[in-house]
């Protein structure tokens, strides 16, 4: 069976007992969180999150960059959102690489192409969390708090 098959008779069963039909749009936990894309990586389970809860954006390395920001902007004005937690891990892929690796890897296509690698993981999330509290659509009405989860313990420690 293919992966594609795999999926969409889980999904099968998911929508057989489907019960979330009338969530509101707005998360109910006023919390958006920032996160990568790690498939180890199961936000809603280890913050403790319902479908409704929070909005949860993904991405290489759970970085706050131009495309994160834009999402954030669009949770917090349109659909109510007050506060964001970024959440990087331990053994990402993010450390493993440099632009000049992925440049010389994937030829002159690539070349253009910031792939946003960090050498440290607590470093770019208190960047992340920097960004987000000093940006002018966000700044003033919104918290921010940033964690690092550690893939071998399930834990997670602010940073
Ligand atoms: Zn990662």
């Amino acid at each position: 069976m293919s992966v594609v098959d795999e999926v969409t008779q889980a999904n099968e069963r998911y929508a057989g007992d489907f019960a979330n039909a009338d969530l509101p749009r707005q998360p109910r936990k006023k919390l958006a969180v920032v996160t990568c894309m790690d498939a180890r990586l199961d936000p809603a389970r280890f913050l403790g999150l319902e479908p409704g809860d929070a909005h949860v954006i993904r991405n290489a390395g759970g970085i706050v960059n131009d495309e994160a920001i834009r999402s954030l902007v669009i949770s917090h004005h349109l659909l109510g959102t007050q506060e964001a937690i970024v959440v990087g891990h331990t053994d990402c892929g993010m450390l493993t690489f440099t632009n000049a690796d992925l440049h010389g890897k994937l030829g002159p296509e690539a070349a253009s192409i910031d792939f946003q690698p960090f050498p440290d993981v607590a470093d770019r999330v208190r960047q992340s969390a920097e960004t987000i509290r000093s940006h002018p659509l966000l700044s003033d009405s919104f918290k921010v708090s940033g964690f690092v989860y550690d893939v071998r313990t399930g834990e997670i420690e602010p940073v």
